[in-house]
């Protein structure tokens, strides 16, 4: 692939709608690029996501990354911080965690009302096709796309946007990026979503960190700001290390109740102060570490027009994620 056929590129393709492919393509189609973006899902933000709760009072609990650490966010990924930040898609929180029976505070940025903000303002004016998974991908000249029921043609590029893991399943990927996606391990998580009839706790704490076993920690959702203080709703999130190894052999009823039970047992709460418990599970969830990722930005096939964006090619966090789009962006066009 020549430069030049890099400089012509005017319609491409984006596969994932997670906070990688949508920096990439909302960043593009500020240059004038056509862009479109394939969604497996029915929504965009993939683990960036919320979980609608309650449809009348429209309520959510964020479900995946909870927050974005401030501290993590480095120049890159600043300046579409900046831009969140001026939408009102995300305001600053300063976090207070209890970590060992101490209390320390950092400070974050969340999504207001829900993380989900923050993807609504990223596809803003973006074509994103929803329940589109790609199958499968191939090249005469320019790309085309498979789903399971439809093809989609002439794209001078195509971006996998997608986790490693998943790259893997797409056919007609080329061996160079399936090699690299090969070298990622990704490990499993659960998010455990309560509401509860009172508090879990009474001081003024928004997350405990547990580090147990099974339960890594318990975010007080209902205390971002922005969300609905009267009712007192929870993320569990589990030990990616526990999750992964009964991922493929415990029911999910099973595993709700052992994180029920943990986390009740940790805040010293009763079953009868539950109203409402959900369980999602997380196959692909996160790398162990930044040394997990390749911490190259991003992957040009030398090949054809083809990418890769995401976390597990910067990083480990979701500012990562914002990093990875965001140079991909910035430098498919030069
Ligand atoms: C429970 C949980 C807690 C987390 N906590 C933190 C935290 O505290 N701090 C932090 O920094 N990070 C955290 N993370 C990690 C953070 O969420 C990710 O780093 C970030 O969201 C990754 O974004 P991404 O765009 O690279 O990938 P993703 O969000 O995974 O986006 C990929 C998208 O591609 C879609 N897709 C996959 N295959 C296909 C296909 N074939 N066709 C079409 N679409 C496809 C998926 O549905 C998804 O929407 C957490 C993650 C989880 C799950």
């Amino acid at each position: 692939m020549s430069r030049d056929t890099i400089t012509i590129m005017k319609k491409v393709a984006i596969i994932g709608a997670g906070i990688a492919g949508l920096t990439c393509a909302s960043e593009l189609q500020c240059r004038g690029v056509q862009v479109e973006v394939f969604e497996k899902s029915r929504g965009p933000g993939g683990r960036s996501s919320t979980k609608r709760w309650d449809q009348t009072s429209g309520i959510g609990i964020d479900m995946g990354v909870p927050y974005i650490v401030k501290a993590q966010t480095k120049p890159l990924a600043v300046s579409v911080i900046t831009s969140l930040l001026d939408a009102g898609a995300i305001c600053e929180w300063r976090v207070n965690q209890k970590l060992n029976g101490q209390v320390e505070s950092f400070d974050a940025y969340v999504g207001i009302p829900r993380m989900t903000a923050v993807v609504s303002a990223l596809s803003n004016g973006l074509t994103l096709h929803r329940q589109a998974r790609v199958t499968g991908i191939s090249y005469n000249e320019t790309w085309s796309l498979f789903t399971e029921s439809s093809s989609y043609h002439h794209f001078d590029a195509v971006v996998l946007a997608i986790p490693a893991p998943q790259v893997i399943l797409i056919e007609g990927v080329d061996d160079a990026i399936v090699n690299a996606a090969q070298s990622i391990q990704f490990s499993a998580t659960n998010t455990l979503m309560l509401e509860m009839q009172s508090p879990m706790w009474f001081d003024d704490i928004d997350i405990v960190q547990v580090n147990g076993p099974k339960i890594l920690s318990i975010i007080a959702d209902y205390r971002k700001p922005g969300r609905n203080r009267g009712r007192f709703t929870y993320a569990v999130h589990s030990q990616p290390g526990w999750a992964t190894n009964q991922f493929d052999t415990q029911s999910p009823d099973h595993i709700l109740d052992d994180m029920l039970t943990d986390a009740l047992t940790t805040t010293n709460r009763s079953t009868r102060l539950v109203m409402h418990a959900k369980l999602h599970r997380w196959k692909y969830a996160y790398l162990n570490g930044p040394a997990e990722s390749l911490q190259c930005g991003y992957i040009r096939s030398t090949q054809s027009p083809l990418f890769a964006c995401g976390d597990w090619c910067q990083g480990h966090t979701i500012a990562n994620a914002f990093e990875s789009g965001y140079l991909l962006a910035h430098n498919m066009l030069l």
